[in-house]
C-alpha cells in the first residue's frame, strides 16, 4: 500500500454517517428537495446492490467493491498499492490495454512478459520478471484480445508464489467452461478478481465493474474511491438485472453457440489464415491482410477490431459475436471481398 494511503482519512459523506438510524427527513446533503425523491445522493457503499450480488456470486458483501466499470478498479489498484516512480507491475503480453494506460498515468513501470505461441504463459517466466518492487501481477482469463483461458495450474502457481497482489481479470469468464476463481478467495489472500456488467450481463452503458478480494483489500479500495462512484440509475438497473439472472444464462448459451458457428464459417473464408480458439464472446483471427480487410469492412459499415499492431497479433482481427443478423452481414461482406 502507498504510505499516504495507509494514513489517509477517507472522506465521510453525509449518507455514510447516519447508518442504522431510521430517518425520513434528510437535511444533510444540501440537495434540492423539490425534485423526485430518487434524485437524492445514492448509497455511497451500494449495500442493497451488494446484497443481491452476494447471493448470485456466493461471496459476502464485505468482499465486494463496485466501481464505474472495471476500469475504475484497475486505476484504483495502482493508486492504492503502487508508489509512482518507484514500484512496478508485471503483466502478460498481449492483454487488455488499460492495465498499461493506468500504469503510465500513475507513473508505475509496466513489465510485459510475452505469451507463447498458444497464447499461454509460464508462471516461472512471469515470476522471474518480478522483483522486490513489483506490487501487482495482471492476468486476464479469458484473455483479451486472444480469447483463450489461461492455464489454471499456472494461475495457481502465481497465486502461491507471488507475494504481492494478483489481479485476475475475469471480464469474459461467463462465456468460459472454466470455473471462476471467486470461490478461491479464502485460499489466496493476495487474489483480486475483476468482473463486469459490460459483457455477459449486457449492461456496458451503465458502467458497473466489480472487484472481489479480502476484506482488507476491499476496505482500501472503498477508502480511496470517489464518495458516490456508482450512480443511482446504475444501482437500480443492476438490481433489476440481477433479478433476471436466468436471462443472462440463456444469452450466454446462445452467444457461445453463435460464436462457434461464426468461427467455423470464418475459418472457411479464403482470406483467413487461422481462427484461434476462444473461451469468450469474441475470437481472434489471422487473415491475409488485416489492415486492408479492416478498411474494407469499415467501407461496408462493419466495424471489427484491428489488432495488427499488438504483440503476437500481426494480421489479426478481433471479432465480437453479434446477433445472427449482424454475423451474417459480416460473413456476406467477407465472402465478396477480393
Ligand atoms: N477487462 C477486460 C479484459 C476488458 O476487455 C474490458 C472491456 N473492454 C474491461 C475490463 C473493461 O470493462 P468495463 O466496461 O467494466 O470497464
Amino acid at each position: 500500500t502507498r504510505p499516504n494511503i495507509w494514513k489517509l482519512k477517507p472522506y465521510s459523506s453525509a449518507r455514510d454517517e447516519y447508518k442504522g438510524a431510521v430517518a425520513s427527513v434528510f437535511l444533510d446533503a444540501n440537495e434540492n428537495p423539490y425534485n423526485l425523491p430518487h434524485n437524492r445522493y445514492p448509497d455511497p457503499m451500494q449495500w442493497e446492490l451488494k446484497m443481491e450480488l452476494s447471493k448470485i456470486k456466493k461471496v459476502s458483501p464485505e468482499h465486494i467493491f463496485l466501481g464505474n466499470g472495471s476500469d475504475e478498479a484497475i486505476d484504483l489498484v495502482f493508486r492504492a498499492f503502487c508508489e509512482p516512480g518507484r514500484d512496478n507491475v508485471v503483466a502478460i503480453d498481449p492483454t487488455y490495454g488499460m492495465y498499461q494506460v493506468c500504469a503510465d498515468v500513475n507513473d508505475v513501470e509496466y513489465r510485459k512478459v510475452l505469451l507463447d505461441e498458444h497464447f499461454q504463459f509460464s508462471a516461472d517466466k512471469l515470476l522471474a520478471a518480478a522483483d522486490e518492487r513489483t506490487k501487482l501481477i495482471f492476468l486476464c482469463s479469458p484473455n483479451n484480445p486472444t480469447g483463450n483461458d489461461l492455464l489454471r495450474s499456472e494461475i495457481e502457481k502465481v497465486l502461491r508464489e507471488f507475494e504481492g497482489l494478483v489481479i485476475l481479470d475475469e471480464a469474459y469468464n461467463d462465456f468460459s467452461a472454466s470455473p471462476s476463481f471467486l470461490q478461491e478467495l479464502d485460499k489466496y489472500p493476495n487474489l483480486v478478481v475483476f468482473q463486469t456488467f459490460s459483457k455477459a450481463w449486457g449492461c456496458a452503458a451503465i458502467r458497473l465493474g466489480m472487484a472481489f478480494a479480502s476484506t482488507d483489500i476491499i476496505g482500501i479500495l472503498s477508502k480511496i474511491k470517489y464518495p458516490y462512484n456508482v450512480n443511482q440509475l446504475t444501482q437500480k438497473q443492476a438490481i433489476e438485472m440481477l433479478h433476471k439472472y436466468y436471462e443472462i444464462e440463456r444469452w450466454v448459451k446462445r452467444l457461445i453457440e453463435e460464436r462457434d458457428e461464426l468461427a467455423k464459417r470464418f475459418a472457411e473464408l479464403p482470406l483467413t489464415v487461422e481462427v484461434f480458439p476462444s473461451d469468450a464472446n469474441f475470437f481472434l483471427a489471422r487473415v491475409t491482410d488485416a489492415v486492408k480487410i479492416y478498411n474494407y469492412l469499415v467501407g461496408e459499415g462493419i466495424i471489427v477490431r484491428n489488432r495488427n499492431s499488438i504483440s503476437l497479433c500481426g494480421n489479426c482481427l478481433r471479432v465480437t459475436v453479434g446477433t445472427r443478423m449482424e454475423n451474417d452481414k459480416l460473413m456476406e461482406a467477407l465472402e465478396k471481398y477480393k
